[in-house]
């Protein structure tokens, strides 16, 4: 026990005494690192503050780790100088630093590591180096560019293009995409261009000519492989030349694609995909800026104005490349410090320990800010993995995922989808549709699953809930269920989200069919529809100028006309036979020469007009007989004049309408030939179309494929081709969405029922961790307790700006306009310009008697009676009295009475033959 106590302190004191002549004394744990920086901004101060912040949290975050450590940082900046940069290396030396971080440049870096492995001195690199040779005391924690050449290989051809050009810049770029140009020798029809970007600051480079030329050509894919900072001035000259638009797809191969401001790409539709080693949003690289401020913070520094999206690979790599060194310098000195020396570029002295560090950075194992960081005994990364992101309208997202497991590579795919546990997340792809899944209006200040609304997002709300999951909705591209490539046979569309492993399940209007059931499995159905037509409502008919008339068809009034004549006459014959209508014309006189009946033909009409109009007459019928003709004539009048009047009311107020066509069969008949009809050509309503064998469906298909501009690209399109059109359109579509439209546009109505029968399932993916049978019982659950009608109601009606059409008419009865009753008048004046007509007929015919017989001109005759009548004076005039045997006529005045027995007295013109007083 002394003994060995003795033999301690010796060793301790050869220590001491070694340290104090060569060896750099350090106080325990305390290590001296270089770091030489040849970068140049903002990507220089980036990777200062990684490098800083990585410091400081090895020396505070002991605790992390088995040993306390601290890191002390020599930093040195380096120009393109070797001259320079050795006389800085060997300062580092000099300081007795046990690992050299950079250079960035090629040509330096060759330099340096020559030096340090003179010395024994281990060099941590995080640059891009293709060069097959390692020196042995180096490590890159950058994935070799061949990997990432192969992984973009990969990616792209998972991607399916068959043509695309390559743009690059370098040599450097040439190489990033070497796997990629031998695609061709995979696969020989794969088509492939090279063009090279102008090697010029993109500060003063002008791409549009390039690009504009690759345009003409008709190049749609491109790889765009150039510096990060080149990126975004290609991107807006590409925009320049039209080429940012649906059309055109762009893949970026730099890692920092994450780091540029995309937004004014986001909504152009333009498919740019890009590949990232680091993401932002993980929860490491939050927790680990949080500390970075707190660590600031702490020191009393300034707040560091660094985001999440400003954090660069090569920034990341640095962090993870002291954090490696820090676990190995642990692993290496165990209870014992580290040995540093301080070393003399003249000397041959190597640092001792330099080999065995390195080999232990080979082994160290950790989740870096670049994923897990592992080395092969080359020294470079293996299992890494690149998330494959794509710019969409919210943001940059990532759609995939590529991963090298050692030398095997393994497709691309999303590593929740091999992860997936209880607890778990799953993927769940879908498309932007009213109302399944629609963006909130904030949808830019909401993050994730927050952004979406509609009954699909409600509906795997219930479903995660009741199977305990959580799930990520991703937004399908194509915006389409998806339909196998004739010549590949491989799916697109969230169908192919499914079979290529981008998403667990399916949840949108996805209707169930037999040739999507083989391919992926389905839920039982959440909602039942059938195709229908939509088209204009019935318009509204002019009302007729004798609408007055309708009440009563021709027929009617024809018989009426029939009737009222043989009542008149039957009435004259009866009235004649009868004994009790003679009667005695002067009462006074109580044995009359003659009897005398009143019921005369024109009387007898007289009455029955007068009872038919609801007026009398002074005429009564005075026998029995006619008398019952008279009651029953007036009940028949009594019950139509009130069926007329009731009707009339009736008719007056209700609109008739009218459409041409009350059934999908309408259309292919011949009198609708005018209307066009059409359907969203990339659905199941078009399958079915085209499918039929049925008349006239099958008709109709033909028809749609001849006319121009019928098919839409979505059913919101067709509606509003349908308003637009006037009539002249209608559109099929499923009957759930239908209902949604007709709800909110009121001038569109279903016409005729279902086509068929079928329903929106879930798409549930081979891999899916929850079943397809799970899910179909919580569904049935669902329906059963009505939850999914209720679901349905919210967003198809009320709140969600739905309608009731038909309740928002206004009710009560409309005044009659003129063009309703304008028959009427027309009948009235016609009735008084004959009238007038006769009137003045009977005043011509009356000043011609009375001229005749006064024996005055008749000229003369017509000018006294109308000074007369326009005279608009007194109530009576003389009686003329034909010519006197003297040739003078006589003037009588009769007053105006009033007494029956007077009733023949003429007020106006007399006829001198009846006259009682001649
Ligand atoms: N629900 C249809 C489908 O799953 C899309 C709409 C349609 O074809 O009308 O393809």
């Amino acid at each position: 026990m002394r003994g060995g106590m003795a033999a301690r302190l010796l060793w301790l004191y050869a220590i001491g005494l070694q340290a104090s002549s060569v060896w750099t004394a350090h106080e325990y744990g305390e290590v001296s690192i270089g770091a030489l920086l040849t970068m140049t901004e903002p990507e220089q101060s980036l990777v200062e503050v990684a490098l800083k912040q990585a410091v400081l949290a090895v020396n505070t975050n002991g605790g992390n780790r088995s040993t306390s450590l601290s890191l002390q940082l020599e930093r040195l900046l380096v120009e393109e100088d070797t001259f320079v940069a050795s006389k800085r290396v060997c300062r580092l030396f000099g300081l007795g630093v046990v690992a050299i971080f950079g250079p960035h440049s090629e040509t330096m870096a060759s330099h340096v590591l020559s030096m340090c492995d003179h010395k024994s001195v281990p060099v941590l690199e995080t640059r891009w180096n293709y060069g097959a040779r390692r020196e042995p005391l180096s490590i890159n924690l950058h994935p070799h560019p061949g990997t990432l050449s192969k992984a973009l290989s990969d990616i792209i051809r998972s991607s399916g293009w068959q043509s695309f050009t390559v743009i690059y810049e370098d040599n450097q770029s040439l190489m990033n995409v070497q796997e990629v140009l031998k695609l061709t020798l995979v696969d020989d029809s794969i088509k492939i261009n090279l063009q090279q970007l102008p090697v010029k600051d993109y500060r003063t480079a002008d791409y549009r000519h390039i690009l504009r030329r690759m345009r003409d050509e008709g190049e749609v894919n491109f790889v765009v492989d150039c510096r990060t900072d080149k990126v975004l001035k290609f991107l807006k000259d590409a925009q320049m030349v039209g080429m940012i638009i649906k059309k055109y797809s762009y893949f970026i191969t730099s890692l920092d694609l994450q780091t540029l401001r995309l937004d004014d790409f986001r909504y152009s539709g333009s498919n740019i995909t890009g590949v990232r080693l680091l993401d932002p949003l993980s929860p490491h690289v939050g927790r680990t800026l949080v500390e970075w401020q707190r660590l600031e913070l702490e020191r009393g520094g300034p707040r560091l104005e660094l985001s999440n999206r400003q954090l660069t690979t090569g920034a990341a790599l640095t962090y993870d490349a002291v954090t490696l060194l820090a676990h190995a310098i642990d692993e290496l000195q165990g209870p014992l410090p580290l040995e540093t020396v301080s070393l003399d570029c003249g000397s041959d002295a190597i640092w001792p320990h330099g080999e065995s560090l390195i080999n232990y950075m080979k082994l160290v194992k950790f989740d870096g800010l670049t994923g897990p960081v592992e080395f092969d005994t080359d020294g470079l990364r293996k299992s890494f993995s690149l998330d494959v992101i794509q710019l969409q309208e919210q943001d940059l997202v990532k759609i995939g995922s590529w991963s090298s497991a050692g030398s095997e590579m393994v497709p691309i795919k999303l590593p929740e989808l091999q992860t997936a546990q209880p607890n778990r997340t799953i993927v769940v792809t879908t498309v932007m549709k009213k109302p399944y899944t629609m963006l909130k209006p904030s949808s830019t200040l909401r993050r994730g699953n927050d952004r979406f609304e509609g009954i699909c997002v409600d509906l795997m709300d219930k479903l995660a809930e009741a199977h305990n999951f959580n799930y990520t909705l991703i937004v399908n591209r194509a915006g389409t269920a998806g339909k196998p490539d004739p010549v590949t046979g491989r799916w697109n569309g969230m169908i192919g989200d499914l079979l290529e492993n981008r998403a667990h399940l399916a949840v949108a209007d996805l209707t169930i069919t037999g040739s999507r059931g083989k391919a992926i499995n389905f839920t039982t159905q959440w909602m039942s529809l059938g195709i229908s037509l939509v088209y204009t409502k019935p318009m509204k008919q002019p009302p007729s100028l004798f609408s007055f008339l309708s009440p009563f068809s021709l027929e009617v009034w024809a018989y009426m006309g029939m009737a009222m004549f043989g009542v008149s006459f039957l009435m004259f014959v009866l009235a004649r036979f009868s004994p009790y209508e003679w009667e005695n014309p002067h009462p006074c006189n109580d044995d009359p020469d003659e009897l005398e009946n009143v019921l005369n033909i024109r009387n007898s009409f007289w009455f029955s007009i007068g009872s038919l109009m609801q007026q009398g007459s002074d005429i009564a019928p005075k026998a029995m007989s006619t008398r019952m003709i008279a009651g029953i004539w007036w009940g028949f009048t009594l019950i139509m004049i009130s069926s007329y009047t009731a009707n009339l009311a009736a008719f007056l107020t209700i609109e008739t309408r009218y459409s041409p066509i009350e059934s999908a069969d309408d259309l292919v008949k011949p009198r609708n030939k005018d209307i066009k009809y059409g359907l969203f050509a990339g659905g199941s309503t078009a399958d079915f179309f085209r499918k039929s064998k049925v008349h006239p469906y099958n008709k109709m298909w033909d028809v749609m494929n001849k006319t121009k501009g019928v098919f839409r690209s979505d059913d919101e399109e067709g509606i509003e081709a349908v308003i637009k059109s006037n009539g002249k359109y209608a559109y099929f579509m499923e009957s759930s969405s239908l209902e949604y439209y007709v709800a909110r546009r009121c001038s569109l109505t279903q016409v005729g029922g279902l086509l068929d029968n079928k329903g929106y399932g879930i798409g549930v993916a081979d891999h899916s961790p929850v079943q397809a049978s799970e899910l179909s019982e919580t569904i049935i659950k669902l329906q059963e307790e009505g939850m999914l009608a209720q679901l349905k109601n919210r967003w198809w009606k009320g709140e969600t700006g739905g309608v009731n059409c038909d309740a928002k008419k206004k009710k009560g009865v409309k005044p009659l306009s003129l063009k309703n009753v304008g028959g009427v008048f027309v009948c009235l004046i016609f009735g008084l310009s004959v009238a007038t007509l006769v009137t003045a007929v009977e005043f011509l015919l009356e000043a011609y008697r009375n001229s005749r017989d006064e024996g005055v001109p008749f000229a003369a005759e017509v000018v006294r009676e109308l000074r007369f009548v326009f005279r608009f004076r007194g109530n009576t005039k003389p009686v003329k009295r034909p010519v006197t045997s003297a040739g003078e006529a006589e003037d009588v005045f009769i007053p105006f009475s009033t007494d029956s027995s007077l009733q023949y007295a003429p007020a106006g013109f007399g006829f001198p033959g009846r006259d009682p007083l001649t």
